[in-house]
């Protein structure tokens, strides 16, 4: 209950929205609270539907319990963001859920208000319900703020609001997240969650209360770091021939694309894809990079920079080499 009510405080002082503990379910981290919420509300023949690139649990959670994902297909033009009509063409009686993630993994994209608010209008019309997966609502960057779909009153009822304490306290091994939604969709998470897993480990619980309770400058620290090698990592992308990179707004990914490197040889054999190209670098380079086919984007790679400026130094010296090995096809 004390958690649930430190919840509760925080949602009221970040994002002004009042929910009460009843409201509130706390999970085995944000990923459990995304997969209880497909339980408790998908079935065989519901669509889905995710913005892609994805985080790439989503596609596999929504094909566990049946269900079908709806891909909405942005890219590095529109910031990948995806567009009202888009979301408005996609939506068909089949359509339970839209996954929202703001800050995104992979693409560090960021909504503003209004680009929420023109989604909000489209959904308005709608039964269609809102996961909105808010796990780096504290990391953005340039003055981008993080604002919640569930601010739109109108939207409000449907909305599942997801978080936890991984990535804003660097707390990710002490699994804890946690979902607010209305009564009667928590009611039935709950029971999913009851039967699962009981609870979210107790002495992880307390950690996470003191997290919440912590005063809010120890967050600052760590987003200036992040902040620095973004930048760091920007600069240094924009140099490498053949890769373009649009600047992310908050997490802390980047999501290059690499595909002019696509038809290049490396030691006699054609790079084909994204796994081949961080195949080369895992290989050549020493250095690990997400493929982005795992996010559904095959043009793309995805690095994180959870890891220190140094690292990255090093990293970004010796792609360098590697990519002089190669050559851009176009
Ligand atoms: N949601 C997104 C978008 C993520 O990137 C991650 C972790 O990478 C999670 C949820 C999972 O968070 P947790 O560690 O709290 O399960």
């Amino acid at each position: 209950m004390e958690l649930k009510e430190a919840i509760c405080n925080k949602l009221k002082q970040d994002n002004d929205l009042d929910y009460s503990p009843s409201q509130v379910v706390v999970t085995c981290g944000a990923k459990h609270a995304v997969m209880n919420t497909l339980l408790a509300l998908c079935q065989r023949g519901d669509e889905v539907i995710l913005p892609s690139p994805y985080w790439t649990s989503y596609a596999q959670q929504v094909n566990f319990v049946d269900a079908r994902p709806v891909m909405l297909h942005t890219n590095d033009e529109t910031d990948f963001k995806i567009t009202p009509g888009q979301l408005q063409e996609a939506i068909t009686s089949q359509t339970k859920l839209l996954i929202l993630n703001s800050p995104s993994n992979p693409t560090g994209c960021v909504y503003s208000e209004t680009e929420l608010a023109e989604i909000a209008k489209v959904l308005e019309r709608t039964e269609v319900m809102i996961l909105s997966d808010e796990i780096y609502e504290k990391i953005t960057y340039d003055d981008e703020e993080h604002v919640s779909i569930a601010s739109f009153p109108s939207l409000r009822q449907r909305v599942i609001l997801i978080n936890g304490v991984s990535k804003a306290y660097a707390m990710t091994g002490w699994r804890i997240g946690y979902m607010a939604a209305n009564q009667a969709i928590i009611e039935a998470v709950s029971k999913v969650q009851s039967h699962s897993t009981s609870n979210a480990c107790s002495i992880s619980q307390k950690a996470s209360l003191a997290a919440l309770r912590a005063e809010p400058g120890i967050i600052i620290e760590m987003v200036k770091s992040f902040y620095e090698r973004r930048n760091f990592l920007i600069s240094r992308l924009q140099k490498f021939p053949g890769i373009t990179c649009s600047l992310p707004k908050g997490a802390f990914y980047m999501f290059p694309n690499v595909s002019k490197y696509f038809g290049a040889e490396y030691q006699g054999k054609a790079i084909r894809n994204s796994t081949d190209f961080c195949s080369i670098l895992l290989e050549d380079a020493g250095v690990a990079v997400v493929p982005g086919g795992a996010f559904g984007s095959e043009n793309h790679v995805r690095i994180s920079y959870a890891t220190a400026l140094e690292n990255l130094k090093e990293a970004m010296e010796r792609v360098e080499l590697t990519l002089s090995k190669l050559r851009p096809v176009s």
